[in-house]
């Protein structure tokens, strides 16, 4: 017998239909003798609904009234995906994320989790029950709802796996498992059987929300099993997150693109070229709680250089304000900046030992007429900054040439 997590997203519960599937499914294993919390996301679409709908009261919604209104979607999930297990026989529980007590901080709208009370949830799990919670939400000290920004279900489900130290946790969606990349974009992408928790935090923090950043890494924290799966097919192992390299992992060179259009690019020219001068512009954004992603600094000429950084598209307007009295303090030229921009990265641990991956990206690209406008590189991904409309164009251009359609 195992305690297992498993977690469904909005696809797979997105109509009374596939909440019955995900019931059928939950039953089949808990007849096999295990322990089951299932944590659900709201129906598909009806987080994006509602964000709509809070937009039409606020131009930025007020963010703790946000998150009263934002987790409502996963409310109705729990208790609709009860009633299906109640229906099947079986004895079942809804919780929401305040009633099991995930207790976050109060970071309105990004909450992080701080701690679980897993007590209750042990409780019925030994007298039987199925234990069902909403994905997505927590709350605060003070009492007060939170939510755990946007795909934030996979790290309740990962978050409560460590909690009660389970076996797996399994986190079905919508595609059957981890693939090379998107399959939305590159139809030939091919599953991965496994992928490694460095490879998948870069492929997750790159762009690829299959699973949310925070869920991968506080699986790699706390060492938990993760498993990504299809709800949709009956049979399948799905992506295992592993801890190894496996042999057969270090003969790719590559495992996945990722990509996002999720940034915007800000350019300070003729800023004077002397210490502190990085400081003086990224220190009141970072002040800001601001997120800088990719940096380049030109090399300098006549005392003066450039310097330009990427951040969230959600940040883009508050950047370009603080930028405004540093542009003047610092006397630079001028400030550029857009948001048509895209970020492609190629993500592989097999990097490590193979010369000539960024070669090959840069040819590739070069063919295709793609210019680069950013460059940055760690030891297991490279990552460029294109113009968004080219986007689809270089993922599918570099899947090909790193030949990550042939089964490896
Ligand atoms: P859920 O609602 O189940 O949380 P998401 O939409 O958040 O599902 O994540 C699944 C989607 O992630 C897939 O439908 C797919 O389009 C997308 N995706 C992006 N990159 C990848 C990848 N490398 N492998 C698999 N799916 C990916
Ligand atoms: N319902 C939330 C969202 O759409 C959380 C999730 O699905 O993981 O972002
Ligand atoms: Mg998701």
């Amino acid at each position: 017998m195992a305690l297992i997590v498993q977690k469904y997203g909005g696809t797979s519960v997105g109509s009374p239909e596939r909440v019955k599937n995900v019931a059928r499914r939950v039953a089949k294993w808990k007849k096999q003798g295990h322990q089951l919390v299932v944590v659900v996301s709201a129906m598909s679409g009806e987080t994006n609904r509602l964000v709509a709908l809070a937009k039409e009261m606020q131009a930025q919604p007020d963010p703790r009234e946000f998150d009263v209104m934002a987790s409502t979607g996963e409310q109705v999930t729990i208790a609709l995906l009860a009633m299906a297990l109640l229906e099947l026989g079986l004895k079942a529980r809804s919780y929401t994320g305040g009633q099991v007590r995930i207790l976050t901080d109060s970071a309105f709208t990004k909450a992080r989790i701080l701690s679980i009370d897993e007590a209750r949830m042990r409780a019925d799990l030994e007298a039987g029950y199925v234990v069902v919670v909403a994905g997505f939400q927590g709350v605060d000290e003070a009492g007060n709802i939170t939510t755990l920004g946007r795909g934030g279900s996979d790290t309740t489900g990962v978050a409560l796996a460590a909690a009660l130290k389970a076996d797996e946790c399994q986190i079905y969606t919508d595609v059957d498992g981890v693939y090379t990349t998107d399959p939305r974009i590159v139809p030939e992408a091919r599953r991965l059987k496994s992928i490694t928790f460095e490879e998948m935090l870069e492929m997750a923090s790159l762009g690829s929300k299959v699973l949310q950043i925070r869920s991968v890494e506080l699986a790699g924290k706390y060492n938990v099993r993760l498993r990504v799966l299809s709800s949709f097919e009956e049979e399948g192992e799905g992506t295992l997150i592993t801890f190894e390299e496996d042999k057969h992992m270090e003969q790719a060179s590559l495992s996945g693109i990722a990509f996002n259009r999720d940034e915007a690019k800000i350019t300070i020219l003729g800023v004077p070229d002397r210490p502190g001068i990085a400081y003086q512009i990224l220190g009141p954004v970072g002040d800001a709680n601001i997120d800088v992603d990719m940096i380049v600094q030109n090399v300098g000429h006549d005392g003066m250089t450039d310097v330009s950084f990427t951040v969230h598209r959600n940040d883009y307007q508050k950047a370009l304000q603080i930028l405004k009295p540093i542009q003047a303090h610092l006397k630079a030229r001028e400030v550029l900046g857009g948001d048509k921009i895209a970020k492609v990265s190629v993500v592989g641990v097999g990097m490590r030992s193979h010369a000539g991956i960024a070669s090959t990206m840069f040819r590739t690209l070069a063919e295709e007429g793609i210019n680069i406008q950013m460059i940055s590189t760690s030891e297991i991904k490279i990552s460029v900054v294109i113009d968004e409309k080219y986007m689809e164009l270089a993922v599918r251009v570099l899947h090909k040439a790193f030949g990550l359609e042939q089964a490896a």
